[in-house]
């Protein structure tokens, strides 16, 4: 049984948005041709309160990228994304959510960020997402969406610990920074994940 997650496919992670991802709007074709190939379909969503630790906005003399301790975790601070409510923290329109049936929401404790579709950053709280897989008898994971090295890397390194056999599917996902995501890449391929282009789905499902 074969999942597709969709993480943090949402207006504020495309150019226009708050913490654009370069060139984010590209995978929305690719991740809709995708849709249909799939047992199951879920999405994650980024969904901060106004007073989140992660924002620069919240820490008085602190600037966007910088990184502090935020409750004994290391944090790099974002601009203001995906509050609570507002259009940047929609999935973006020309997405087809149709066969998405569940999401899981995010960032919603003010006091830590959670980065992972599995967990939050401190591993105290989950969301869910694994025992729901597993209850619908899912075996493999296919992930895809934004950004690249953060809640894509870190869905995915979840995924692979919870026992999932795990793909990224590359062209269906873009970093913020590319060096950063090849290191990322590299790490995933070490933890046994597998690195793969949507064509193969395609192709596969042709047979
Ligand atoms: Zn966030």
């Amino acid at each position: 049984m074969k999942a597709l997650i969709l993480v943090d496919i949402q207006n504020d992670f495309i150019p226009g948005g708050a913490l654009p991802v370069p060139e984010g709007d590209k995978i929305i074709p690719v991740v809709n041709n995708l849709l249909s190939h799939f047992d199951l379909v879920v999405a994650t969503q980024d969904w901060h309160p106004r007073n989140h630790g992660s924002f620069a906005s919240n820490h008085p003399g602190k600037k966007v990228y910088d990184v502090i301790d935020l409750n004994g975790l290391e944090q790099i601070l974002w601009p203001d994304h995906c509050v609570q409510g507002s259009k940047g923290a929609e999935f973006v329109p020309t997405l087809n959510t149709n066969p998405v049936e569940a999401i899981f929401r995010k960032g919603t404790d003010p006091a830590i960020d959670s980065y992972s579709g599995f967990f939050d950053n401190g591993r105290k709280k989950s969301t869910g997402l694994a025992d729901y897989l597993k209850g619908r008898g899912v075996d493999e994971v296919f992930v895809v969406g934004l950004a690249g090295e953060f809640c894509v890397n870190y869905t995915i390194l979840d995924a692979a610990e919870q026992g999932f056999k795990t793909y990224l599917i590359k062209d269906a996902t873009r970093p913020l920074n590319r060096e950063q995501f090849e290191k990322a890449m590299q790490n995933m391929r070490q933890k046994g994940v597998v690195i793969i282009q949507s064509g193969d789905i395609l192709k596969e499902s042709d047979k």
